[in-house]
């Protein structure tokens, strides 16, 4: 067993998108910027942001972190993003999800113009993405690609099991695993919550994307011997080994699957790193793209 390791892939990617931030900047251009949108105080939201902002650093990027209350009227949170839309020196908008019940997440995604919009969540980049045209990935199913890639793994002829349907992760990742494209050829089977036979057809799986929300919901019963493991999850659960009393954990029950998988990823460790790497890789498309048109 291998273990995928998000922390040796980012470290190289974030390396490499620096090398290319150094060459520009050489030449006398400006950093690629993302804006950073984040409302209200929930800690993970806060956490994910944090890294989001920290990673711009290390690689060159400038970045602004926007804050707002949690109670912000949703016509503010809007119109700061058509102003964002309309600044020529950002490249980027992402503004971190979930929001606020009142605040329509549709309408916040709608937004943002395509052309900015890294997490590609956009309508029109999720269509450009089925119809296998140039465009934003959504981050998380990005880096799983990149995961991939970096380590030689040839996903062609495989069946995959991806379990989760949103509209971030498991939907654009079955797709992308189903493109004729390496990683991709891949047979996919998506599964949700009113799944039957889950245990059945994850038995059947030459890889598992596990993106559902439920700590150590995958066990090694349902793991056929070699299967490649990714786990999405991230789970915030109690616990007395650490300071702040919980810790994260996967979707995946790690310990017992790993004895069964040819590779696998950790939580923490593996997907989220590499859902900052996809997102930096699409900030710096984005400054490409208005680098050329301008
Ligand atoms: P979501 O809640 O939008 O979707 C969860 C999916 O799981 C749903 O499609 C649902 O049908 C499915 N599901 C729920 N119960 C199930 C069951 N019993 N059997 C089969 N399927 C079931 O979640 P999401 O936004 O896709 O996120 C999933 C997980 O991934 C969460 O833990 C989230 O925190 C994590 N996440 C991690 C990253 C990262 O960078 N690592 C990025 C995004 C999300």
């Amino acid at each position: 067993m291998e273990i995928l390791n998000g922390k040796v892939v980012s470290q190289h990617i974030k390396e490499e998108i620096k090398k290319e931030v150094d060459q520009y900047k050489l030449a006398g251009k400006r950093a690629p910027h993302l804006v950073a949108i984040l409302v209200g105080d929930d800690p993970a939201s806060q956490a994910y942001v944090a890294s989001k902002v920290k990673t711009c650093g290390e690689i060159g990027f400038e970045s602004t972190l926007v804050r707002y209350e949690a109670d912000i009227e949703e016509k503010i949170l809007l119109e700061k993003i058509i102003a964002c839309n309309a600044d020529k020196d950002i490249d980027g908008i992402l503004v971190q999800l979930p929001l606020p019940k009142h605040i329509s997440e549709n309408k916040v995604i709608e937004t943002i113009s395509p052309a900015k919009d890294v997490d590609g969540f956009h309508p029109s980049n999720q269509g450009k993405m089925m119809l296998g045209l140039p465009t934003f990935i959504p981050a998380t199913p990005y880096g799983i690609l990149l995961m991939l890639q970096h380590y030689g793994i040839k996903t062609s002829g495989m069946h995959a099991v991806v379990i989760g349907r949103s509209n971030i992760v498991g939907t654009p990742m079955s797709l992308l695993l189903s493109r004729n494209a390496e990683p991709g050829n891949c047979t996919v089977t998506i599964c949700h919550s009113k799944t039957k036979n889950l245990k059945e057809i994850c038995l059947q799986a030459d890889m598992v994307v596990a993106a559902i929300g439920k700590a150590n919901f995958v066990t090694a019963d349902m793991v056929k011997p070699g299967a490649i493991i990714i786990d999405v999850g991230i789970n915030r659960i109690t616990s007395t080994e650490t300071k702040s009393g919980y810790k994260l954990t996967g979707d995946v029950d790690f310990t017992a699957v790993s004895e069964k998988a040819s590779y696998i990823t950790p939580v923490p460790g593996g997907v989220g790193l590499m859902t900052i790497c996809g997102l930096m890789k699409n900030t710096l498309l984005a400054y490409q793209n208005q680098c050329n048109k301008s």
